[in-house]
Order: C-alpha cells, then sequence, then structure tokens
C-alpha cells in the first residue's frame, strides 16, 4: 500500500501572519485524525522560504511535515540569493519541491540543474518531489509520453534503485497548473501508469511499485476525490487550493467523507 501524500505549495503567497493562521486553522482540523490517517496518507506545507521560520514553529507538534518549494544544490558558498539543503534541514524542512513548471518555465532550470538538485536532497535526507509535465503544445504535438519520460529519467540520472525509491513524482501537466483546467482522472491515471512502466524499465518492479506518484494542476476539493480513485495516483501537489483551510482540509480528507 503507497501511502497517500498531500502536498501544499503555497508558491509566493501569503505573509508571516496570514501563515501562521492558515497552519492553526489547518491543525485544528487535521490533527485530531491525522494519528488514525498517518498511516494511509501523509501531509505536507511548502510555504515561501522567508516563511518556513513561522510555519515550523506553527507546525511544533504535528504530524503534518514541512517542505520547501526549491533549493540549491550546493551547501554552501559564493551562491547569492540561494539556499542549501543543510540550511532547510536545520529548520525542520524534510520534503522539497524541485523542477516545478514555474522553476523550469518561469526561471529556465533544466533537467540537469534539476537532477543536480535531486542528488542533493537524496544526500541530505530531504524527500525530493520531483515535477514533471508537458505543455499544451506538447501535448496537441502528441509529444506528452516522451516529454514525460525524458523529465522522469533525466531528473533521476546516476541515481540507484534504493535512491529512486526514496523520490516522490509529482506529475503536474503545465496547461493544468493555475488554470482551472484539471487533467481528467482518465488521463491522469494514463500517464501514471505509463510512468510506473518507465520505472519498471530503469529501476526495478518493486521500486516502481512503491514510488509514490502525485498528480497535480488544479486539484480542488471537488475535483479530488474522482482523481484519487485511481489506482496509480498517489496523492496530489495543490497549489492555488492549498491557500484556503477549508479546501486543503477537503483535499486531505478524499475519499474518506
Ligand atoms: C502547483 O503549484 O503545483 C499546482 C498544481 O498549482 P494549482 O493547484 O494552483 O494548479
Amino acid at each position: 500500500m503507497r501511502r497517500k501524500l498531500f502536498a501544499a505549495n503555497w508558491k509566493m503567497n501569503l505573509d508571516p501572519v496570514a501563515a501562521r493562521d492558515l497552519v492553526k486553522a489547518i491543525r485544528a482540523e487535521l490533527d485530531p485524525e491525522l494519528g488514525a490517517l498517518g498511516k494511509e496518507r501523509e501531509v505536507m506545507i511548502a510555504p515561501p522560504a522567508i516563511l518556513i521560520p513561522a510555519v515550523q514553529q506553527e507546525l511544533a507538534g504535528s504530524a503534518i511535515a514541512l517542505g520547501a518549494q526549491n533549493m540549491y544544490f550546493e551547501d554552501h558558498g559564493a551562491f547569492t540569493g540561494e539556499i542549501s539543503a543543510p540550511m532547510l534541514k536545520a529548520f525542520g524542512v524534510t520534503h522539497v519541491i524541485l523542477g516545478h513548471s514555474e522553476r523550469r518555465h518561469v526561471f529556465g532550470e533544466t533537467d540537469e540543474l534539476i537532477n543536480k538538485k535531486v542528488k542533493a536532497a537524496l544526500r541530505h535526507d530531504l524527500t525530493p518531489i520531483l515535477c514533471i509535465g508537458e505543455t499544451l503544445a506538447q501535448r496537441e504535438a502528441g509529444d506528452t509520453t516522451k516529454t514525460l519520460t525524458n523529465q522522469l529519467l533525466n531528473g533521476l540520472q546516476e541515481l540507484d534503485c534504493a535512491q529512486i525509491a526514496r523520490v516522490v513524482i509529482a506529475y503536474e501537466p503545465v496547461w493544468a497548473i493555475g488554470t482551472g483546467k484539471n487533467a481528467t482522472p482518465d488521463q491522469a491515471q494514463t500517464e501514471h501508469r505509463a510512468l510506473r512502466g518507465v520505472l519498471i524499465e530503469r529501476a526495478d518492479e518493486d521500486t516502481a511499485h512503491n514510488i509514490r506518484i502525485l498528480y497535480g494542476g488544479s486539484v480542488t476539493a471537488e475535483n479530488v476525490d474522482s482523481l484519487m480513485s485511481k489506482p496509480d495516483i498517489d496523492g496530489a501537489l495543490v497549489g492555488g487550493a492549498s491557500l484556503r483551510a477549508e479546501s486543503f482540509v477537503r483535499i486531505v480528507r478524499a475519499l474518506k467523507l
């Protein structure tokens, strides 16, 4: 049984007061349930880097994990504006989102850079959430499978099976992120199943079976149940709907109500 992961990506939103209020509201609902739910589902919140200390304080004593939205692959040095894995770990971060489509398309991150970051995260015992996804043009050109396969294999370069098993994959079609247009559950399931097939070839059956593949792209309280009912969808990476306690809590409770 793969443990479902529901990950909140706050992107560049909120201030310290609003961040603390949001965590309090989420904890009030989820803390009492996470003991029982914790075996089957995991919850993570990734605030903007500057809000990590505030959110760390606010999460004290909770089973909800703390994540980061990005990091650099070097540990320290002359890298103005960057944050490293050891720095994140010092503030209780356990997960890091890497290769998000906004990092790829707005900030020009390449597969090669993302692979270095994945390796750095693993070296420091952080769980990397490796994001991959096709653009609308790539989908319309029939290049979805090729694009996803390339991003996946490039992101996992030089990793052995034991390392691959520690990575979480997030399939996020670029055309579905922040657009209100989610992939249909069947579309997402098709890609997730295909990605698991690629992982069987790249690693082995066990690794491919155990690795978690999240879906991200306009996940809401309304569509989460149908997405999570698919056998190869192991949770969600949630942007917009994670900024309101009510919708994020409902998403974490997928298929439970
Ligand atoms: C994301 O930021 O990873 C995301 C999927 O955003 P949204 O849920 O807003 O589409």
